[in-house]
């Protein structure tokens, strides 16, 4: 079987004139279930789904039947049958430091290991959430060399978590540009309140009305905002009126409030065709929802955590803040995109995993690895459903990324970027949610990762460019004709 492939696919490569209809690849998944994120998004009504996928080249070219999508087969066809299993869109994480976690303290050191980590954990695409010049530099001259293996969308920083501000550095990339293969940059990120910085703590800003319940002693008693609503309006009309997304850091209901005005101000009640988007959103009041839902803009969240929430009791939010912390489904009441992200490693190596994630978000347990076996009380009065965590990995994701209409959903024309999952999230108890595994992730056509049924099919490399054929087939799944 192996070497059948490998001629196969050397004679494809070496019959130049037919590589792109052949070795060009197409590729069936078939006898599983696809959730397409196509269908009604209401969490009330079931999702589309469809039992097979034909792939040509990097794209998805019909969805459907098994028997319709098999008599599409042609001459060099690699047909997979998933045996029942269940297929997403790849996971989208807008918010991470995936590129910056590639450093010697962490055990994903080198972006090759963090690249595997995403797809392992069946992430095709990423936000990278800080880029500064130096960080562009070692991003790019690590992508020259082809290795990008995500879709990695950049935001440039307008300043640093301490307050410095880099200034307009980033109008030498234009927005959407595409920088190396794989690499675009797709906004700027703004910190309008201190986030980490020299191994300090975040410094969430609050307002008059939640300062009132802060202890005299808490360390939020004197937060400042790096920007006023006037400065921060000033740096947003200029990104806005170059075409770049901006993506504000803010936690403390102050800086919230500030961006969302901030924001509002810029877009004068026109579009938000920019996706101008707020991170964290950790601390909300009642009044603010209507400012999201106003201008349109994204809240990217990230999953509960009781140790957080624990941290900043300690370390002075009051307890009558909580009723204000990570109001994620007062957020889900209102019409507001909502997109989930990790923001990995922030808050521990394990958030990356998309299974982690959802078994947090929908039953208030803590996944955040930095406090791993304290604080398993959980926060049940802010949870959502299964379908509106998996929505927010998919297809509200990706229009967070502004990248909708290419990703985010298995639609013909769409980017063929899939994940493969040992059981199906909708239909496993809660708490067994966090046991599924990723056992393949697709993009753009491409098998990244592979480890699927007992074994039997491992990092199965499909013939994704003229050049590179390396199938490591061991397994009867995989049939050429
Ligand atoms: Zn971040």
């Amino acid at each position: 079987m192996k070497k059948l492939n490998t001629l196969v696919c050397i004679f494809f490569v070496l019959s130049f004139l037919i590589v792109d209809a052949a070795c060009a690849k197409s590729l069936i998944l078939h006898n599983a279930t696809f959730y397409t994120m196509t269908g009604s998004l209401d969490v009330t009504e079931n999702m589309e789904t469809v039992s097979a996928v034909y792939i040509q080249g990097s794209k998805i070219k019909a969805v459907g039947d098994d028997q319709t999508i098999l008599a599409m087969r042609k001459p060099g066809t690699v047909v997979i049958n998933l045996e029942g299993k269940t297929v997403f869109p790849g996971f989208i994480d807008p918010h991470t430091h995936l590129f910056n976690g590639a450093q010697p303290y962490f055990d994903y050191n080198t972006l090759d290991r963090v690249q595997a980590m995403a797809v392992e954990n069946g992430i095709t695409s990423f936000g990278n959430m800080y880029t500064d010049q130096e960080w562009l530099d070692f991003i790019l001259a690590y992508a020259d060399k082809g290795r990008v293996r995500n879709r990695v969308f950049l935001y440039l920083n307008f300043n640093h978590s301490c307050g410095d501000v880099f200034g307009n550095w980033y109008e030498a990339y234009a927005p959407k540009e595409a920088l190396a293969h794989n690499i675009w940059v797709n906004g700027i990120k703004i910190y309008a309140e201190r986030s980490v910085c020299d191994g300090f703590s975040s410094r969430p800003v609050f307002s008059d009305d939640l300062k009132e319940n802060l202890p005299e002693d808490s360390l939020y008693q004197n937060s400042r905002l790096h920007l006023s609503e006037d400065e921060l309006s000033a740096v947003i009309q200029r990104a806005d009126d170059l075409g770049y997304q901006v993506a504000i850091h803010a936690m403390g209901d102050l800086g919230i409030e500030t961006s969302l005005l901030a924001i509002a101000s810029v877009l004068e009640g026109k579009p938000n065709i920019n996706r101008h988007m707020i991170l964290h959103n950790s601390f909300l009041r009642d009044d603010m929802f209507e400012l999201y839902e106003n201008s349109d803009i994204v809240a990217l969240i990230e999953p509960f955590s009781r140790c957080e929430l624990n941290t900043y009791l300690r370390r002075g939010i009051g307890d009558d803040n909580i009723a204000y912390y990570k109001r994620w489904y007062d957020l889900s009441l209102r019409d507001i995109h909502m997109a989930l992200d990790s923001d990995w490693p922030s808050y521990g190596e394990q958030t990356i995993n998309p299974m982690l994630k959802i078994h947090a978000m929908v039953t208030g347990s803590n996944i955040f690895t930095v406090y791993s076996g304290e604080c398993d009380e959980p926060i049940e009065e802010q949870t959502l459903e299964v379908l509106q965590c998996l929505k927010m990995m998919t297809i509200e994701a990706a229009y967070a990324l502004r990248a909708e209409k290419k990703i985010g959903s298995i639609m013909p024309g769409k980017f063929a970027d899939l994940v493969v999952l040992s059981q199906d999230p909708m239909m496993v108890d809660l708490e067994d949610i966090k046991n599924i595994k990723v056992l393949m992730t697709i993009i753009n056509g491409k098998v990244e990762y592979g480890e699927y049924v007992n074994g039997r099919l491992k990092m199965y490399h499909f013939c994704s460019s003229k050049r590179s054929c390396t199938p490591s087939i061991s397994d009867s799944h995989l049939r050429h004709p």
